[in-house]
């Protein structure tokens, strides 16, 4: 049980050391109904405010994480790309105020196909961005359209180009498998076509019905099916090969990429490196025992006088060993025993050790890690570790 602290306006700094920055931008045109992330459909006037009240937050809180030397400043969402030009290059004469960027951080934005238009990446251009990440989901129209997506396959495609043409080719695309009526056969298309277009980093997840969405619902009445296990897995295993073949290392269950193109700042999360989130339902970390989430309400913060309301939880020592067990295992790496107690390592081998034996998990002297068979069933062992 973690210990909830309620902390509506309090002010306390909960991250200390250098890390890097989220910032939540939560406005999407329209919601995918699949999503379950915190967005609102809020028009002009609510972005101004959104801004205004960044600013605030920021000169709030900078001193949470050391300001000179950040690393890597990842801009989610909801959908950046929705904020109208002035206002995005407001956010970021912002962010250059209150931080100083290292030399060689990361800096990424999330964008929607739809939104990457020349006039989008001519300012682009004006900020310090070197990494797009972009939501395709799939490259078929009809499964775009069932999704409620407001792009077409095409938008997609020139989308990648027009960023490539203007010199980003830090580019990474997200992927959807497993979706309601989507084939094998759908899927590799979708692997070859995102492949063809040699960009350096993929993120791919299986759909998952989350409470609260449309989706959910239509699975609920019985309108769609989920995809049966064996399908899921043949989609993964074949992304798994092509992905290699195309020279992609496999370096956390659902992210590949081309070598020394990781991305760092989503690798830091799976470090347990401290990171400050701002933004309506932003989340940070101190590296220790203490999370931050912003509450997800854009009228609460834009409202906000003070501090912004949030959330601080005590993470007990159980929770931050299964938050190791839970991350770190994702990883090709693997779980580092050195990061246990002498009572965590015993009991974590204990419980690994029908999992070495069935040849699931792989032991050596310094970590934990899952086997190529063990991917495909690492929810099952993550949940067996765990306390
Ligand atoms: S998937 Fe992206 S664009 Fe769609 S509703 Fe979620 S945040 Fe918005």
């Amino acid at each position: 049980m973690s210990i909830p602290v309620s902390t509506k306006s309090s002010t306390r700094s909960v991250v200390t050391k250098t890390g890097g920055i989220y910032i939540h931008v939560p406005f999407c045109q329209s919601r995918c109904i699949y999503c379950d992330f915190y967005s609102t459909t809020y028009g002009a006037e609510w972005k101004r405010s959104y801004v205004d009240s960044l600013k605030r937050e920021m000169q709030l809180r900078r001193e949470e994480i050391n300001t000179s030397r950040v690393p890597s400043l990842y801009i989610g969402g909801g959908t950046p790309s929705q904020l109208p030009s002035s206002l995005l290059l407001e956010f970021f004469r912002a962010i250059q105020d209150n931080f100083t960027l290292d030399k060689n951080a990361e800096v990424t934005i999330e964008a929607n196909p739809d939104d990457v238009t020349p006039e989008w990446i001519a300012s682009l251009l004006q900020t310090p961005v070197n990494r797009i990440s972009m939501g395709v989901q799939t490259f078929s129209d009809s499964l775009l359209r069932f999704l409620n997506r407001r792009h077409t396959s095409r938008q997609a495609i020139e989308a990648v180009r027009l960023c490539q043409d203007a010199g980003y080719s830090n580019i990474s695309l997200d992927l959807i498998y497993g979706l309601p009526g989507q084939t094998l056969s759908d899927w590799q298309a979708d692997v070859k076509q995102l492949l063809s277009l040699d960009v350096p980093h993929l993120s791919a997840y299986a759909l998952s019905y989350e409470e609260g969405t449309a989706l959910s619902r239509m699975l609920q009445e019985g309108s769609v099916n989920e995809a049966s296990d064996e399908l899921s897995w043949q989609m993964y295993e074949y992304l798994i090969d092509e992905t290699a073949t195309a020279g992609m290392e496999h370096y956390e269950i659902s992210n590949f990429a081309k070598p020394g193109m990781h991305s760092r700042h989503n690798s830091s999360y799976w470090d347990g490196s401290p990171y400050l989130g701002l933004g309506p339902g932003a989340h940070s970390y101190d590296g220790g025992r203490i999370r931050r989430s912003n509450n997800t309400s854009l009228k609460e913060y834009v409202l906000a006088t003070a501090d912004v309301p949030h959330q601080n939880e005590v993470l007990t020592p159980e929770e931050q060993y299964n938050e190791l067990v839970m991350t770190r295992l994702r990883t090709a790496s693997g779980l580092l025993l050195s990061l246990l107690t002498p009572e965590q390592k015993s009991y974590c081998l204990e419980m690994a050790k029908p999992h070495i034996l069935s040849g699931n998990l792989m032991q050596d002297a310094l970590s934990l890690r899952l086997s190529r068979k063990g991917i495909f069933v690492s929810n099952s062992i993550i949940s067996d570790l765990m306390y």
